[in-house]
């Protein structure tokens, strides 16, 4: 399951979308605020400036040095959340050590919170209703769908539980009917639970971590980790030892990465639309 093609198709859309609200006199605009000098941050800050140049969405970096204090952060997004003209605002995580992310991202409003991690955007994946929902689960969702993944029923296995990957696919496989398990760094014989899995997703941070003993035939697997190794870019998956056991699988590079930054782009627009009230919000 490769993400560009899926990227081609929402990207077409959006676009649509994008001229649709220029026609009505606005554009969309998201500020990214970058802290420190990370160079992972830096280069994924750079895909998000690029796919919203290609989408013709304004984007705004905000660069604070990495000896800026916890009020100058808030402030910045406080500024951002009052700014009329900005329609998504994302703080790029991690933030240098010593600035503490959860106190800063309440700063951003809900309402303009283009990574959906505020507790408000959260809820909606437990109470419903109108939000924004995280972008690499719901970049997951889309590619499941995509190529046309059946999930109704199925077992659908989560290694990870981390609040922006593990969580909320879990309870989005639930909301399309799946059974789903969800193992963590202490779950006793993960290998047990693996081994049920009609859908697994690997988001654990470590390279080549899900080895073909740990996957039935058959299985559709998502390999959400980027892991940086002297060989270049891993997944969590060992894709040469689960072999042609898997019916699809992701890669990496080149898979759900790709989805993750055309979901923060949907998740602009809806923003933006929802502000223009050309959505119910
Ligand atoms: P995290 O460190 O917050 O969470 C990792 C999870 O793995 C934890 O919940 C932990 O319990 C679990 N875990 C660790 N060791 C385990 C073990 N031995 N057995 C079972 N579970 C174990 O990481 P995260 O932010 O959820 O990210 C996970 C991976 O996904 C990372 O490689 C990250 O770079 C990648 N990621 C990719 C994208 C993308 O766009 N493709 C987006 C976000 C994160």
């Amino acid at each position: 399951m490769y993400g560009a093609p899926c990227v081609e198709k929402l990207s077409a859309e959006q676009k649509e979308r994008v001229e649709a609200l220029r026609a009505r006199g606005r554009g969309v605009c998201l500020a990214v605020v970058r802290v420190g000098d990370d160079p992972a941050s830096e280069v994924y800050v750079r895909n998000k400036k690029n796919a919203c140049q290609r989408l013709g969405i304004e984007s705004r970096e905000i660069h604070l040095p990495g000896s800026v204090s916890q009020a100058e952060v808030e402030e910045c997004l406080d500024k951002l959340g009052a700014d009329p003209d900005v329609d998504g605002i994302l703080l790029q995580l991690p933030l240098p050590r010593g600035l503490d992310d959860k106190a800063a991202l309440t700063h951003i409003p809900a309402a303009k919170d283009a990574d959906g991690f505020r507790s408000e955007n959260c809820g909606t994946l437990i109470c419903g209703g109108e939000g924004t929902l995280p972008c690499t689960p719901r970049g997951i969702l889309y590619m499941l769908k995509h190529y046309g993944v059946a999930l109704e029923g199925k077992h659908a296995v989560v290694i990870g539980r981390s609040a922006i990957v593990g969580k909320p696919a879990a309870l989005m496989l639930l909301g399309e009917n799946c059974t789903v398990t969800v193992c963590h760094s202490k779950t006793a014989d993960l290998k047990e639970h693996t081994r049920r899995a009609d859908i697994l997703v690997a988001a654990v941070g470590k390279a080549g971590f899900v080895t073909g003993d740990m996957v039935k035939d058959g299985c559709v697997i998502v390999d959400v980790g980027i892991n940086r190794t002297p060989e270049g870019l891993r997944g969590d998956v060992d894709a040469v030892s689960v072999g042609d056991k898997a019916a699809f699988i992701t890669p990496v590079p080149g898979g759900v990465g790709k989805l993750t930054v055309a979901m923060l782009m949907e998740n602009v627009i809806e923003l933006a639309e929802r502000r223009t009230g050309l959505t119910e919000a």
